[in-house]
């Protein structure tokens, strides 16, 4: 008999032993369970983070600084750390794999806070506790930045088989997911003919993005001389922001290929027969990219923060502090990025970046030492930047800047500077933001 048979003999039959000894106790020894305290807590007071994204990995990493006494544990479904921004770029290999993925473990070793990958499924907030698909977990201080879901209902109801049909077909890939995998491959074996790609109704995640991929799209087609036409279906009136730069790079680079169709909010969709109507017009399509309405991640229905219109019904956002983030009515627990509601009643959303959740991220963590030190907390003012690459040959890009400040009447005024002058220096500008941030959600 070999090592291996003799070694796999005993290992059994010391399970034997083990289960015959224990069963009632112990019936599944290894296996999470969804109703078990999955970490017990310890004399520290914990921070439990809800999302390994852009808002969730700043937070974890600068609460470790600001509140070292404070014990932080992020919870995220993905095995490992995918970025939006950047990825337009990759889906026509402007930059390759490495620059989007990053490792949740090393980032939670390089901070020191844990990192468990679960499904989070509900948050009991008058128990202070988060369910997950391992466990539940108790916390002091709570922060939730699960990102947007991508919803189909306003225009399927309930039609479960348009809807899944819709999404295995014709996904935007606009949250991470392997979605940005089938639309690469979708690119590169397109033969040629019309791909229609909507817009969502505002507020969406990262509105110059759409136009973006439209351009990378439309570029990586002339380069391989696929005959190709994307015809953008916008529910707005004209493109924004940095509509000159896009109105620019569309009308002198792809003419032949890019058409802007606004006004265009979709009114129905038949994803069989590959037909879509819009207030527009209708439009039948070869291939398609359909941007289904953005609103909360579900954990933000899940715990109640979603806020209230005057007439009772769901804004479909979070209704939070518009400078700490936090619940009116649980002022322990925050809300962070993409699913925060209205802040302003001048600009209404923050735009729904990578670079808002970042900073939210820094921000809170400052707000919850200050919390857990006794002290009031201090209001800090964020901003916004965008880099939009248009053109590869050379890579020219244009960007967006908005500032924020405190106005007289005590709510939040936003000045917003387009920069439409496509150029190489900005594409320069984006790699660096960029690397500024990689460094500062993973530190690598
Ligand atoms: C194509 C594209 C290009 C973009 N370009 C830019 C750009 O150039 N600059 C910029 O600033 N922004 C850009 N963005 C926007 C940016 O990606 C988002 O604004 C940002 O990711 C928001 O951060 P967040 O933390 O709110 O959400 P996310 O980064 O999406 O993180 C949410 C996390 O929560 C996790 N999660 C959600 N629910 C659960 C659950 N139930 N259990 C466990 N985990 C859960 C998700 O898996 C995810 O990891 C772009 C977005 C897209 C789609």
């Amino acid at each position: 008999m070999n090592t291996a048979r003799r070694t796999l003999i005993k290992g059994a039959a010391v399970l034997g032993a083990l289960s015959a000894a224990s069963t009632a106790v112990i019936a599944q020894p290894f296996l999470f369970s969804p109703t078990t305290e999955l970490m017990p807590k310890g004399k520290k007071r914990r921070v439990v983070v809800l999302g390994g994204g852009w808002g969730g990995l700043t937070t974890a990493r600068h609460l470790r600084e600001a509140a070292p006494d404070l014990e932080v544990v992020l919870l995220e479904k993905n095995p490992i750390f995918w970025s939006c921004p950047l990825s337009n770029k990759w889906l026509v290999d402007v930059v390759d794999t490495s620059f989007l993925v990053h490792s949740y473990t090393e980032a939670a070793r390089r901070f020191g806070y844990t990192y468990v990958q679960t499904e989070i499924t509900d948050i009991d907030r008058d128990k202070k506790r988060v369910h997950t698909a391992q466990g539940f977990v108790d916390y002091d201080w709570l922060v939730v930045s699960a990102g947007i879901r991508v919803s189909y209902e306003p225009w399927f109801g309930n039609d479960r088989q348009a809807i899944a049909y819709t999404h295995t077909h014709f996904s935007s890939a606009y949250v991470p997911s392997a979605e940005h995998l089938a639309l690469k491959q979708k690119i590169k074996s397109f033969k040629g003919g019309t791909i229609v790609m909507t817009l969502p109704p505002p507020p969406h995640r990262c509105p110059p993005s759409p136009y973006e991929r439209a351009c990378l799209m439309a570029n990586y087609f002339q380069r391989n001389k696929i005959p190709a036409k994307i015809v953008i279906l916008d529910p707005k009136p004209r493109i924004a922001p940095i509509g000159g730069g896009y109105r620019l790079a569309f009308d002198d680079l792809y003419d032949d290929i890019i058409t802007h169709v606004p006004n265009a909010a979709v009114k129905e969709l038949d994803p069989f027969n590959k037909v879509v109507k819009t207030a527009a017009g209708d439009f039948k399509f070869d291939d398609a990219i359909f941007m289904g309405h953005h609103q909360a991640a579900d954990l933000v229905w899940k715990m109640g923060a979603i806020g209230k219109t005057s007439d009772g019904k769901p804004t479909m956002w979070a209704d939070v502090h518009p400078e700490f983030y936090n619940m009116k009515n649980d002022p322990q627990v925050f809300v962070i990025g993409d699913s925060v509601g209205s802040v302003s009643p001048q600009f209404g959303h923050y735009p729904k970046s990578g670079h808002v959740a970042n900073r939210m991220g820094r921000s809170v963590a400052q707000y919850i030492a200050q919390q857990s030190k006794g002290q009031p907390m201090k209001p800090e003012i964020i901003d916004n930047l965008c880099y939009m690459l248009v053109n590869t040959e050379p890579l020219e890009a244009i960007s967006v800047k908005f500032d924020y400040k405190m106005g007289p009447e005590g709510h939040l005024l936003q000045t917003l500077t387009d920069d439409n002058d496509r150029r190489q220096a900005l594409w320069q500008e984006d790699l660096r933001w960029y690397g500024t941030k990689i460094q500062d959600l993973v530190g690598s």
